[in-house]
């Protein structure tokens, strides 16, 4: 038996200080989890918990430019930490989630915000607002056994130089064990699946030309080009 065309490669992530690679299973949104961006979306962070999305493994880009995605005038950047995990189950207790955390990255869940107003609008799938091609510029991995698991830490984005986005990852309304433990509730995690836990607030659009730079302290940097 074999393939009846060759598979497309696996998406992997790189991981700092190794020529080793990260191979990725899933990739979950967690919507809403800064009470801040909560309410500059409209929402109220206290009567609603967070939800989750998915983007599909290959729409992440690692070291390249952001080309502006077709079909959309409103490019929203987000910038958040990922988790990704070497281990997984079901119902994960939240007081064992950490010890399925390999390491950690940061990443921007870029949105066509226009196309996700729209899906919100009709009540429709918001796959075409989050999930394309090159939807989820990310960093490279750094190791847990590093840098421990961060509870906090400064998020900061700018864009041409100017400050747009700034938090703290204490500002999670959920923290990355319950968001790990609740996960597995609903599916069944396996290694590779990484996690990007939300944004604080502050999202904007980009323009083609814009220079991206986001970094979290204590876990990575990731500077880019709108193309
Ligand atoms: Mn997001």
């Amino acid at each position: 038996m074999g393939y009846v065309f060759d598979p497309p490669a696996r998406a992997t992530l790189p991981v700092k200080g190794t020529s080793d690679v990260f191979p990725v299973h899933r990739v979950y949104c967690v919507g809403r989890n800064y009470a801040e961006h909560a309410i500059e979306m409209g929402h109220d962070p206290d009567k609603e918990p967070p939800f989750f999305f998915q983007k599909n493994p290959d729409n992440l880009l690692v070291g390249q430019d952001f080309p502006y995605p077709p079909a959309s005038d409103d490019v929203h950047f987000e910038f958040e930490m990922v988790a990704a995990l070497k281990g997984g189950g079901t119902d994960i207790a939240v007081d064992d989630a950490l010890n399925h955390v390999f390491g950690y990255a940061v990443a921007l869940d870029m949105t066509r915000r226009d196309l996700q107003g729209v899906a919100k609008d009709l009540r429709r799938p918001w796959e075409v607002g989050k999930a394309f091609e090159h939807s989820a510029p990310c960093s490279e991995l750094v190791s847990a056994e590093e840098i421990g698991h961060p509870a906090s830490g400064a998020l900061r984005l700018d864009v041409n130089g100017e400050r747009r986005q700034e938090g703290d990852l204490n500002q999670m309304i959920w923290k990355i064990p319950e968001m790990i433990s609740y996960l597995s509730g609903l599916f069944t995690l396996v290694p590779g699946d990484i996690i990007l836990t939300g944004t604080p607030s502050g999202v904007g659009a980009v323009a083609r030309g814009d220079h991206v730079h986001g970094e979290i302290e204590g876990v990575g940097v990731l500077d880019l080009k709108v193309v």
